[in-house]
């Protein structure tokens, strides 16, 4: 079996019929990287820049993150790396960030709304990221992103801080692609609002399952309601796939269903084209996508 999965390593992501799904790998260190080289990925789907935060003891300043951004894009050596700006909220606090409790936290100030509540943290992140994108093929993605206006915000920011390096003659890459999570069922409604405004989609179904049925993806007495597969989230899914086809841009998946095999003929035939898991499924998902005929869909 193994032995079988290996021999998928160095094949393209193709299914029978000749559509390219693309298989990438979730990263959480700059260790995983290699794993995911290791293993074959197209790419790195989502690198939860969390690690960089809650792994120290004090804030990461421009030059730390830098270090770890452009070793994962030196790493990849020119495949794609989808970079998720921080994602950290009430229940996921480091020591050096004193943030009220919140009742409600998974609804609560958490990833772009916590960027926005504290400006110097997104940008100096942003700058970091802008400074590592001549060390490969750096996207960068928004978290949670339940409104336009947030969308706006944060791309914004990331405006402000090109000018910034620009005229600090500080070199950045011009081709970067920047795109969003939709993990919150507003942005998976509106995404043919947001497809116009975006490079790519990357469907979170972690939150979005968990928000579209009400279900915290942590609490094992819900458990049984939290369900990838279920007809409101694949809706949702799908329209958020489709959305992106209308405009052109590319829309993947990077929530844990993304390695679900039992949901690769729904989201394949969905329009989903790109699939973003733990590097040890990156074969097995591989195995899938070329055993998959689309037109028998
Ligand atoms: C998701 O919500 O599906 C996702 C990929 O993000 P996280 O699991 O880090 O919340
Ligand atoms: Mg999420």
């Amino acid at each position: 079996e193994q032995e079988d999965l290996r021999a998928f390593r160095d094949k393209e992501s193709i299914t029978r019929d000749g559509v390219r799904i693309e298989v990438c790998a979730n990263i959480g260190s700059v260790a995983d990287a290699d794993s995911a080289l290791a293993q074959g990925a197209d790419g790195v789907g989502l690198m939860r820049s969390e690690f960089l935060y809650l792994d120290a003891a004090e804030l990461p300043d421009e030059a730390a993150q830098v270090d770890a951004y452009s070793q994962v894009l030196r790493r990849m050596n020119g495949k794609r790396v989808v970079v998720r700006t921080l994602d950290i909220g009430a229940d996921k606090v480091p020591s050096y960030l004193p943030l009220p409790h919140e009742e409600n936290s998974a609804l609560g100030c958490r990833a772009i709304r916590l960027c926005f509540a504290q400006p110097d943290v997104f940008r100096t992140q942003l700058r970091a990221l802008l400074r590592a994108s001549v060390y490969g093929t750096l996207a960068i993605m928004f978290p949670m992103i339940s409104k336009l206006e947030e969308l706006h915000r944060a791309k914004a920011v990331l405006k402000q801080c090109q000018e910034e390096l620009r005229q600090e003659g500080i070199p950045f890459s011009q081709n970067i692609e920047v795109g969003m999570m939709v993990e919150v069922p507003s942005a998976a409604i509106m995404s043919d609002r947001f497809a116009a405004e975006v490079d790519f989609f990357s469907i979170g179904t972690n939150d979005l399952t968990q928000y579209t049925l009400a279900a915290d993806r942590l609490n094992e007495k819900v458990a049984a309601l939290f369900d990838y597969g279920d007809e409101a989230v694949l809706r949702l899914v799908a329209h958020t796939a489709k959305s992106a086809a209308a405009h052109g841009i590319w829309c993947g998946i990077c929530g844990e269903s993304a390695a679900k095999t039992e949901l690769l003929p729904f989201y394949a035939k969905a329009g989903i084209r790109e699939l973003s898991v733990v590097p040890g499924k990156v074969l097995e998902i591989r195995r899938a996508v070329t055993q998959l005929d689309t037109t028998a869909l």
